[in-house]
């Protein structure tokens, strides 16, 4: 029946997959979580072949589904403090449960008696996630600024926003761009006192944090009054393949509004907690399998293993003349920027480092500047995510940051004015213009061409050099941004013409 030979087809796979970021060996500090533990990758493969053929969409037909939902939860649920009045859902991933957490919670406000729309508080550093939950529920967004230095926001700042139109307030354990742990405790008992839902996002310490041992950390997880929802991605510091998380609700009559029902159609009843139907077993079962076989121990030895390094990047980052870490991350990551006390001379801009390690082979983040609502700006930064096998790579890693620093240390931040030289200033002002229109798939490919963000030919690659793209986002008005970069990534799916 095959007209393709399998293992041609896998042979062409298998380079396709050698032209990827490598996902093991701890080169890449962001999007990938290795647990350095080969067995445990192993297990988590054999469980999802094992599911392969399910559906995950009915744990009534298929109830292998709902044992290993019921034990992930469990053991989601005691790891994050809350007792037999907490429940949850196993979801596809952070997106997942932080939409659905925005969804329950503007459905708790409709049926506290809300009408008209309702707002959205979060800190300016919440995940970008929030910001899609704002977009597809039809909440308005009131984004906090932060301390422009430390990246830390103050809890009467966001509790000054209360309200009757509220439904939601969004905290973080940490936040990702600088793994700042936000004042859960004092948001949540304000939260309480109005009435207010109050979501912890812990989609990338929820399973790292528990196990956080040394500092003691501020209050944040369902111990504290007032946390109505937590998300926590099993996916990220629970090591298991993409596509799992889970979403943890206080009280069994907030989380039934989680729920969508029908019984009106022809066809079978759909009734789903999450957003999709038809769904893989896949991620879930890796996920039950990696919790039964690490358990508490395992996760809290792992946990002690990314501490160990992210403390030792931390203190050899401050001994790196012309940068800083940036405020007080909290948990297995940080951001790094300019030390702006050093005569310029000595400074090492965060983009032009991260492209340098990157030549050396190391993959870290570049995470744009950004003017906040008050006019106070964020500086550029790259953040690095530490897991536990990184501490296997850790002298390498080292002197690779130091080198790096040291080879474009004073050499000046990407100019915008010269990344948009490469564009007519007609055409620029005509596109930032604020009633400017939409632009056509070909103009804005056109422009990605002139700025030379495509290659005639190219693969869809991005270029070598990232800073210069960075300096082009915070340059750019962003609806124009996301417009070219809307573009640049839906033609690299585009198949040839
Ligand atoms: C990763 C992350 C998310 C979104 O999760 P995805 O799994 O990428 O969809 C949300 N919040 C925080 C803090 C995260 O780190």
């Amino acid at each position: 029946m095959l007209r393709g030979d399998p293992n041609e087809i896998l042979e062409r796979l298998q380079q396709l997959r050698a032209a990827d970021a490598p996902t093991h060996g701890g080169h890449v500090l962001s999007y990938v979580y290795d647990s350095g533990l080969a067995e445990l990758d192993d297990l988590a493969s054999a469980a999802m072949r094992a599911v392969q053929s399910v559906n995950g969409l009915d744990p009534t037909t298929f109830t292998s589904v709902a044992v290993m939902e019921r034990e992930v939860i469990g053991f989601a649920r005691d790891m994050l403090g809350g007792d037999e009045d907490v429940v949850g859902t196993v979801t596809t991933g952070g997106t997942e449960s932080c939409l659905l957490a925005v969804k329950t919670a503007r459905d708790v406000w409709r049926a506290g008696g809300g009408v008209g729309q309702p707002r959205l508080v979060a800190p300016v550093t919440v995940h970008a996630a929030f910001r899609k939950a704002a977009h597809y529920f039809g909440l308005s967004l009131d984004l906090v600024a932060v301390d422009a230095f430390t990246g830390a926001v103050t809890a009467s700042d966001l509790v000054d926003r209360l309200g009757p139109d509220v439904a939601l307030v969004v905290v973080s354990a940490p936040a990702y761009p600088f793994a700042g742990l936000d004042p859960v405790a004092e948001v949540a008992a304000a939260c309480e006192q109005a009435g207010v839902s109050c979501h912890v996002d812990a989609c990338i310490g929820g399973w790292v944090l528990p196990f956080w041992s040394g500092a003691s950390l501020a209050p944040w997880d369902f111990s504290v009054p007032g946390v109505s929802s937590i998300s926590a991605d099993i996916h990220k510091y629970g090591y298991a393949p993409k596509g799992a998380s889970v979403l943890l609700q206080r009280g069994r009559d907030r989380q039934r509004l989680q729920y969508f029902a029908t019984t009106g159609w022809p066809g079978y009843p759909v009734v789903n907690p999450t957003m999709l139907g038809s769904k893989s077993a896949g991620p879930l079962a890796a996920s039950w399998a990696i919790i039964h076989a690490l358990g508490r121990d395992g996760f809290a030895e792992l946990a002690a293993s990314c501490a160990r390094s992210t403390q030792a990047l931390i203190e050899l980052i401050g001994t790196i003349d012309g940068l800083r870490v940036v405020g007080t991350p909290v948990g297995p990551l940080f951001a790094v920027a300019t030390d702006e006390s050093v005569p310029i001379e000595r400074r090492v801009d965060p983009h032009h480092w991260a492209d340098a390690a990157r030549a050396a082979g190391w993959m870290l983040q570049q995470q744009p500047g950004l003017t906040q609502g008050d006019g106070s700006c964020l500086a550029p930064t790259t953040h690095l995510t530490v897991t536990p096998v990184t501490e296997s790579v850790l002298e390498q890693l080292f002197e690779a940051l130091v080198r790096a620093a040291d080879a474009v240390r004073a050499v000046p931040p990407v100019a915008a004015e010269a990344v948009l030289a490469a564009l007519p200033a007609e055409l620029l002002q005509e596109l930032s213009a604020p009633d400017a229109p939409a632009l056509d798939a070909q103009t804005a490919f056109g422009i990605l061409r002139q700025i030379g963000l495509v290659a005639e030919g190219g693969d869809g690659g991005l270029p070598q050099q990232m800073a210069p793209f960075l300096a082009l986002i915070e340059a750019l008005p962003h609806p124009l941004t996301e417009r070219l970069l809307t573009e640049l990534l839906a033609r690299v799916v585009e198949p040839p013409g």
